[in-house]
């Protein structure tokens, strides 16, 4: 039998980097997949880092993200290090456009929020709005712009997090699923692959939206698939310099021309077909944006599935089962929320107590709503 301090099921950019941060710690690591890692929603991402809530469920993520967001340049710049590749990190901010008539009212309510959660946010006249974004719809009324916020290319991050935990000696297992843990009364004592047993002292699961398909794990981690629709554009007269927002669309410009557009939000189980719909929405919100785009050329579309639980916020930490821990349930926050991830469970796993308070995000969280009734 196989035997690791930690065994991780789930090789995306979750399990990868938890995966780095524990073999940099000096602990042997497997990491296990059911497919060659990197290949769900860490490749299908946005890869916008922002810890602004996007509606009031959200609220109670804003520190862990504003904490994740403040370790990303010293995390870029350790992966880049380590691997030798680019994660395409772009620190640049982002700006919210505004076309309602009542923008200005808006407009001061979305900087009160911003504000009384701890979070730098600027008014912008239209105006101003255009002179730092020209591609912007001349409709607009007003902007908020976000100046620490940043956006990382999440494929080159998470193909530089695999090979940088491969050369801190993490021991990759592609096309090796897990399919339960591996229980020894009330403790963990590893993964159950089809025709293998794994042994380890610490399990972590990271299978994103499938990690309730491995056996012992639902009650913990009862996430679901939400379906993201993407499209990428490119234009070589038009240059956008931050992540741009409207209401209905946001465009994420890469270092290398691209400009990705996105995305929708489906509950329409494991399946990952694009739509008519999905992308006529896409498309016909980014031209309101920036009109100049109706000239792009359409260079590829593709869909993901995000981790959601049923409070859309991410469920992570141990469980009442020895040896047995949980991340995943990131839902649209994944790629902010992998350095603090990582961060966190390299304390839990090396010293039994974390930095940051991570009970809100307890994996007995779902036991105990069930036991008093609530729905899932
Ligand atoms: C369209 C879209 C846009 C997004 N935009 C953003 C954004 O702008 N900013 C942001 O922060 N987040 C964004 N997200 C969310 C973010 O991508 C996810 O939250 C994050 O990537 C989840 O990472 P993960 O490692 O948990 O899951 P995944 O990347 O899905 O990785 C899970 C891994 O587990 C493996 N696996 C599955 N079953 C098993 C098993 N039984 N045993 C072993 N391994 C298994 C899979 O093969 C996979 O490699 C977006 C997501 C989508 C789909």
């Amino acid at each position: 039998m196989k035997k690791f301090d930690v065994a991780i099921a789930g090789g995306g950019l979750i399990g990868g980097s938890i995966a780095l941060e524990l073999a940099r710690a000096g602990l042997r690591v497997g990491l296990f997949d059911r497919q060659n890692p990197g290949q769900e929603a860490s490749w299908a991402g946005a890869g916008i880092l922002s810890p602004a809530p996007e509606s009031s469920a959200m609220i109670p993520l804003v520190p862990l993200g504003k904490t994740s967001l403040s370790l990303y340049p010293k995390f870029v710049e350790m992966v880049e290090e380590i691997s030798g590749q680019s994660a395409g990190y772009r620190p640049n901010g982002t700006l919210q456009a505004l076309f309602t008539r009542n923008a200005r009212e808006e407009l001061s309510t979305i900087i009160a929020l911003h504000h009384g959660l701890g979070l730098k946010a600027e008014p912008l006249s239209a105006q101003d709005a255009r002179a730092l974004e020209p591609c912007l719809n001349e409709d607009l009324e007003a902007a908020v712009l976000r100046p620490e916020e940043a956006s990382v290319d999440n494929r080159a991050l998470t193909c530089a997090v695999l090979e940088a935990a491969k050369r801190s000696g993490v021991e990759f297992f592609p096309e090796r699923g897990a399919e339960a843990i591996l229980r020894d009364g009330n403790r963990c004592r590893g993964l159950n692959l089809k025709r293998e047993k794994i042994e380890a002292q610490w399990t972590v699961i990271a299978a994103g939206c499938f990690s309730a398909d491995i056996e012992g794990v639902a009650k913990y981690a009862p996430v679901r698939p939400a379906k993201g629709q993407m499209v990428a554009l490119r234009a070589d007269d038009l240059k956008i310099e931050r992540v741009l927002w409207s209401e209905n669309i946001y465009l994420v410009p890469r270092n290398d021309g691209r400009i990705l557009a996105g995305a929708t939000v489906e509950y329409t189980g494991f399946e990952k077909y694009l739509t008519a719909g999905g992308i006529e929405k896409i498309l016909a919100a980014s031209i309101e944006l920036a009109p100049r785009l109706a000239g792009a050329r359409l260079e590829e579309s593709w869909a993901g599935l995000r981790p959601d639980s049923p409070d859309h916020l991410p469920i992570l930490g141990p469980t009442d089962v020895e040896g047995l821990l949980i991340a995943t349930g990131h839902f649209r926050s994944g790629i902010l929320l992998t350095p603090i991830t990582a961060q966190l469970v390299r304390e839990w796993v090396t010293q039994q107590r974390v930095s940051v308070d991570w009970e809100r995000f307890s994996p007995l969280r779902f036991q105990s709503a069930s036991a008093q009734g609530a729905p899932a």
